[in-house]
Protein backbone atom coordinates (compact mmCIF):
# COMPACT_ATOMS: atom_id res chain seq x y z
CA UNK A 1 0.00 0.00 0.00
CA UNK A 2 1.23 3.52 -0.68
CA UNK A 3 2.73 5.51 2.45
CA UNK A 4 2.34 9.13 2.59
CA UNK A 5 5.81 11.02 0.59
CA UNK A 6 5.64 14.02 3.11
CA UNK A 7 5.02 14.59 6.58
CA UNK A 8 2.95 18.13 6.86
CA UNK A 9 4.46 20.15 9.64
CA UNK A 10 3.41 23.52 9.89
CA UNK A 11 4.26 25.18 6.58
CA UNK A 12 6.17 22.78 5.92
CA UNK A 13 6.42 19.38 3.41
CA UNK A 14 8.96 17.65 4.87
CA UNK A 15 10.11 14.19 2.54
CA UNK A 16 9.22 11.17 3.79
CA UNK A 17 11.62 7.87 2.60
CA UNK A 18 10.97 3.93 3.56
CA UNK A 19 13.74 1.98 3.68
CA UNK A 20 13.50 -2.05 3.93
CA UNK A 21 15.76 -3.40 6.41
CA UNK A 22 17.14 -7.34 7.23
CA UNK A 23 17.17 -5.92 10.97
CA UNK A 24 14.11 -7.45 13.85
CA UNK A 25 13.76 -4.29 14.58
CA UNK A 26 12.17 -1.29 13.08
CA UNK A 27 13.63 2.63 13.22
CA UNK A 28 13.00 6.21 12.70
CA UNK A 29 14.88 9.35 12.57
CA UNK A 30 15.38 12.92 10.90
CA UNK A 31 18.57 13.52 8.75
CA UNK A 32 19.09 16.20 6.40
CA UNK A 33 15.49 17.18 6.94
CA UNK A 34 13.89 13.56 5.58
CA UNK A 35 12.44 11.73 7.58
CA UNK A 36 13.95 8.12 7.19
CA UNK A 37 11.85 5.15 8.10
CA UNK A 38 14.01 2.06 8.21
CA UNK A 39 11.51 -0.83 8.45
CA UNK A 40 11.86 -4.28 9.41
CA UNK A 41 11.51 -6.91 6.50
CA UNK A 42 9.81 -9.35 9.28
CA UNK A 43 6.83 -7.10 9.65
CA UNK A 44 4.70 -7.03 7.28
CA UNK A 45 0.54 -6.13 6.62
CA UNK A 46 -1.17 -4.61 9.61
CA UNK A 47 2.23 -4.37 11.84
CA UNK A 48 3.87 -2.71 9.39
CA UNK A 49 1.14 -0.03 9.08
CA UNK A 50 1.09 0.48 12.95
CA UNK A 51 5.02 1.21 13.19
CA UNK A 52 4.84 3.66 10.20
CA UNK A 53 2.09 5.29 12.25
CA UNK A 54 3.74 5.17 15.69
CA UNK A 55 7.20 6.60 13.56
CA UNK A 56 4.99 9.58 11.76
CA UNK A 57 3.38 10.69 14.60
CA UNK A 58 7.11 11.08 16.72
CA UNK A 59 8.37 12.87 14.23
CA UNK A 60 5.38 14.79 13.67
CA UNK A 61 5.69 15.46 17.68
CA UNK A 62 9.60 16.59 17.07
CA UNK A 63 9.13 18.40 14.46
CA UNK A 64 6.43 20.13 16.22
CA UNK A 65 9.22 21.34 18.83
CA UNK A 66 11.42 23.69 16.33
CA UNK A 67 9.84 27.13 16.39
CA UNK A 68 9.03 28.67 12.74
CA UNK A 69 12.12 27.87 10.78
CA UNK A 70 14.51 30.49 10.01
CA UNK A 71 15.89 28.80 6.70
CA UNK A 72 13.94 27.89 3.41
CA UNK A 73 15.21 24.53 2.46
CA UNK A 74 16.09 24.31 -1.33
CA UNK A 75 13.75 22.68 -3.75
CA UNK A 76 15.06 20.66 -6.22
CA UNK A 77 12.00 20.51 -8.64
CA UNK A 78 11.22 22.42 -12.19
CA UNK A 79 10.00 26.18 -10.63
CA UNK A 80 11.77 25.39 -7.18
CA UNK A 81 13.64 28.37 -5.34
CA UNK A 82 17.32 27.95 -3.78
CA UNK A 83 17.23 30.78 -0.82
CA UNK A 84 21.22 31.62 -0.26
CA UNK A 85 22.91 34.22 2.04
CA UNK A 86 23.42 35.87 -1.17
CA UNK A 87 20.88 35.15 -4.03
CA UNK A 88 17.99 33.32 -4.95
CA UNK A 89 18.12 30.77 -7.47
CA UNK A 90 15.23 29.50 -9.83
CA UNK A 91 15.40 26.18 -10.49
CA UNK A 92 14.11 25.26 -13.93
CA UNK A 93 13.99 21.24 -15.48
CA UNK A 94 14.13 20.20 -18.92
CA UNK A 95 13.79 16.94 -20.08
CA UNK A 96 15.21 16.06 -23.36
CA UNK A 97 15.77 12.94 -25.08
CA UNK A 98 19.84 12.20 -26.84
CA UNK A 99 21.67 14.86 -24.20
CA UNK A 100 24.21 14.74 -21.37
CA UNK A 101 22.35 15.81 -18.44
CA UNK A 102 23.89 19.04 -17.13
CA UNK A 103 23.32 22.34 -15.12
CA UNK A 104 23.95 25.79 -16.16
CA UNK A 105 23.71 29.12 -14.83
CA UNK A 106 22.28 31.75 -16.48
CA UNK A 107 22.46 35.37 -15.74
CA UNK A 108 23.90 34.36 -12.66
CA UNK A 109 20.57 32.71 -10.73
CA UNK A 110 18.87 31.37 -13.10
CA UNK A 111 20.13 27.59 -12.81
CA UNK A 112 18.83 25.45 -16.06
CA UNK A 113 19.00 21.56 -15.54
CA UNK A 114 18.82 19.22 -18.49
CA UNK A 115 18.17 15.65 -18.44
CA UNK A 116 18.04 13.45 -20.70
CA UNK A 117 14.71 11.54 -21.17
CA UNK A 118 16.13 8.18 -20.54
CA UNK A 119 16.28 8.67 -16.91
CA UNK A 120 13.62 7.34 -14.45
CA UNK A 121 11.54 9.26 -12.42
CA UNK A 122 13.56 8.68 -9.43
CA UNK A 123 16.89 9.05 -11.36
CA UNK A 124 15.70 12.14 -12.37
CA UNK A 125 15.02 13.25 -8.47
CA UNK A 126 18.58 12.08 -7.76
CA UNK A 127 20.33 13.61 -10.73
CA UNK A 128 18.44 17.06 -10.49
CA UNK A 129 19.37 17.65 -6.68
CA UNK A 130 23.23 16.48 -7.23
CA UNK A 131 23.34 18.97 -10.43
CA UNK A 132 22.11 21.55 -8.69
CA UNK A 133 24.30 21.17 -6.00
CA UNK A 134 26.90 20.67 -8.12
CA UNK A 135 26.65 23.86 -9.71
CA UNK A 136 25.76 26.12 -6.66
CA UNK A 137 29.02 25.00 -4.67
CA UNK A 138 30.94 26.17 -7.86
CA UNK A 139 29.44 29.17 -8.45
CA UNK A 140 29.56 30.06 -4.26
CA UNK A 141 33.10 29.25 -3.56
CA UNK A 142 34.51 32.73 -4.32
CA UNK A 143 32.02 33.52 -1.27
CA UNK A 144 33.49 31.06 1.09
CA UNK A 145 36.75 32.17 0.52
CA UNK A 146 35.73 35.61 0.92
CA UNK A 147 33.88 34.56 4.35
CA UNK A 148 37.01 32.21 5.45
CA UNK A 149 39.98 35.37 4.65
CA UNK A 150 38.00 37.93 6.32
CA UNK A 151 37.74 36.35 9.40
CA UNK A 152 41.04 34.53 9.33
CA UNK A 153 42.96 38.14 8.90
CA UNK A 154 40.59 39.83 11.66
CA UNK A 155 40.99 37.02 14.32
CA UNK A 156 43.80 34.28 12.88
CA UNK A 157 46.37 35.12 10.58
CA UNK A 158 47.02 31.66 9.88
CA UNK A 159 47.77 29.83 6.63
CA UNK A 160 45.25 27.94 5.16
CA UNK A 161 46.15 25.69 2.17
CA UNK A 162 42.85 24.52 0.43
CA UNK A 163 38.97 25.57 1.23
CA UNK A 164 35.29 23.72 -0.01
CA UNK A 165 32.57 22.89 0.04
CA UNK A 166 31.77 19.60 0.96
CA UNK A 167 28.57 17.76 0.25
CA UNK A 168 28.30 15.85 4.08
CA UNK A 169 25.85 14.49 6.06
CA UNK A 170 26.76 14.04 9.54
CA UNK A 171 29.54 17.36 10.03
CA UNK A 172 28.90 20.86 9.17
CA UNK A 173 33.02 21.54 8.96
CA UNK A 174 36.20 20.24 8.88
CA UNK A 175 39.59 21.19 9.53
CA UNK A 176 42.60 18.77 8.08
CA UNK A 177 46.37 18.57 9.26
CA UNK A 178 46.88 20.03 6.42
CA UNK A 179 45.07 23.11 6.34
CA UNK A 180 42.45 22.42 4.15
CA UNK A 181 39.29 23.31 5.51
CA UNK A 182 35.78 21.96 4.12
CA UNK A 183 32.37 23.73 4.97
CA UNK A 184 29.03 21.71 4.55
CA UNK A 185 27.20 22.85 1.11
CA UNK A 186 24.12 22.51 3.90
CA UNK A 187 25.27 25.55 5.65
CA UNK A 188 24.46 27.63 2.98
CA UNK A 189 20.94 27.85 3.85
CA UNK A 190 21.23 28.21 7.72
CA UNK A 191 21.18 31.83 9.21
CA UNK A 192 24.71 33.46 8.11
CA UNK A 193 25.83 33.54 11.69
CA UNK A 194 25.53 30.05 11.79
CA UNK A 195 27.14 29.55 8.42
CA UNK A 196 30.21 31.80 10.02
CA UNK A 197 30.48 30.00 13.38
CA UNK A 198 31.32 27.25 11.35
CA UNK A 199 33.68 28.92 9.77
CA UNK A 200 35.30 30.34 12.81
CA UNK A 201 35.17 26.86 14.69
CA UNK A 202 37.33 25.53 11.56
CA UNK A 203 39.81 28.31 11.57
CA UNK A 204 40.10 27.66 15.07
CA UNK A 205 41.51 24.31 14.56
CA UNK A 206 44.75 25.93 12.74
CA UNK A 207 45.34 27.46 16.39
CA UNK A 208 44.21 24.50 18.69
CA UNK A 209 44.21 21.15 17.08
CA UNK A 210 41.92 19.90 19.51
CA UNK A 211 38.64 20.49 21.36
CA UNK A 212 40.49 22.23 24.50
CA UNK A 213 39.90 25.38 27.03
CA UNK A 214 41.91 26.91 24.63
CA UNK A 215 40.63 26.40 21.68
CA UNK A 216 37.02 27.43 22.63
CA UNK A 217 38.77 30.52 23.97
CA UNK A 218 39.89 31.33 20.45
CA UNK A 219 36.31 30.80 19.03
CA UNK A 220 35.21 33.09 21.86
CA UNK A 221 37.56 35.88 20.64
CA UNK A 222 36.67 35.46 16.88
CA UNK A 223 32.74 35.21 17.71
CA UNK A 224 31.46 36.14 21.61
CA UNK A 225 27.93 34.73 20.68
CA UNK A 226 29.17 31.61 19.16
CA UNK A 227 26.72 29.11 21.77
CA UNK A 228 23.46 30.54 19.85
CA UNK A 229 25.13 29.00 16.79
CA UNK A 230 26.02 26.02 18.42
CA UNK A 231 22.74 25.64 20.14
CA UNK A 232 21.30 26.70 16.50
CA UNK A 233 22.86 23.68 15.10
CA UNK A 234 21.64 21.11 17.46
CA UNK A 235 18.44 21.94 17.96
CA UNK A 236 17.96 22.50 13.67
CA UNK A 237 20.79 21.19 12.09
CA UNK A 238 19.40 18.55 11.30
CA UNK A 239 16.61 19.81 9.07
CA UNK A 240 19.06 21.34 6.83
CA UNK A 241 18.08 19.54 3.34
ZN1 LIG B 1 35.95 21.00 15.98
Amino acid sequence: MPYPEFLRVGQVNYPIEYKPVLKTTSSVRIKNGVVLLKLSRFAQGGKREEIVEKFLKWAEKRLEKVEKLDFINPEYEDGGRIVTHNKIYELTVDVLPGINSKALLREGHFLKIRLNSFLTEAERKKKIKFLAERKIMEDQTPYLKEVLEELNQMHFQERVNDVRFKRTNGRFGSCSSKRNINISYRLLFAPREVFRYVCVHELSHLKEFNHSARFWAWVETAMPNYKEAEKWLRGRGFLLG
